[in-house]
């Protein structure tokens, strides 16, 4: 199989050819066509399967064709940003949980190559790091927001900074770190704050190695009946 053959948006295919991945990984070749087709996807899934690029790719690819349209309002930060003028609140379309500042750093390296010469702006947040530099990044207009559950929460809590109600894909990476370091609660609040119109078809990925009760319980809450398993 080839990323040639797959569909994807012309940015898309030059952004995975400039990454140099020249084929898709198995957890890719399974993960592309369902997540292009819209369905949501259960994954198992171990770092250097390559787990990262197989939902980034998709959805960052369906987005491309719809950019324009649906990318966030943008200060012109080129002419100077001041915060107290230029700030737009952040509603990202794709939203990516992932259990550590490291993990998240990764898929954020990741997600700004892939958005390279595209409308979409990557933009991470996680705990630990600079409340007031992050909540800057995040006014200047994201796309696609990668955060760890403590850190998004604390910035769904604060009044025009953050909202979640355009967020169409939402992605959960290293579900069983997250459930075991007693994340329930804010997953849940998480993965119930994004588009909740039933016609706008809030697509939910989940990437875990194992998948204990948990896991098992947001999918049964969250995700469609016909959702695609990948083991
Ligand atoms: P991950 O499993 O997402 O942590 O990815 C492991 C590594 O594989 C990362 O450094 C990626 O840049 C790389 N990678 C992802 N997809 C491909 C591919 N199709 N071909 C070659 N390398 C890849």
């Amino acid at each position: 199989r080839k990323f040639e053959d797959a569909g994807l948006h012309p940015i898309m295919l030059q952004n995975v050819s400039l990454c140099r991945y020249e084929a898709p990984t198995p957890i890719q070749a399974y993960c592309l066509p369902a997540i292009l087709k819209g369905q949501d996807v259960i994954a198992c899934a171990q770092t250097g399967s390559g787990k990262t690029a197989a939902f980034l790719i998709p959805t960052l690819s369906k987005l491309m064709g719809k950019a324009k349209r649906l990318a966030a309002p943008r200060p012109n930060v080129a002419a100077g940003f001041d915060p107290r003028t230029d700030a737009v609140r952040a509603e990202p379309l794709i939203l990516v949980v992932a259990p550590s500042r490291e993990l998240a750093t990764q898929i954020f390296d990741e997600a700004r190559r892939l958005c390279y010469r595209s409308m979409l702006r990557p933009c991470v947040v996680y705990g630990g790091g600079p409340v007031h530099e992050q909540r800057i990044e995040l006014q200047k207009g994201c796309d696609v927001l990668i955060a760890t559950p403590g850190r998004l929460c604390d910035f769904m809590e604060k009044p025009h900074i953050l909202s979640l109600r355009r967020v169409r894909y939402t992605i959960i990476d290293e579900a069983d770190e997250m459930l075991n370091a007693d994340w329930d609660e804010e997953l849940k609040k998480i993965m119930s704050g994004g588009d909740t119109n039933e016609d706008a078809d809030h697509v939910y990925m989940m990437f875990s190695a194992t998948f204990p009760k948990g896991a098992r319980e947001l999918a049964r809450q969250f995700m469609a009946l016909d959702h695609v398993r990948i083991r």
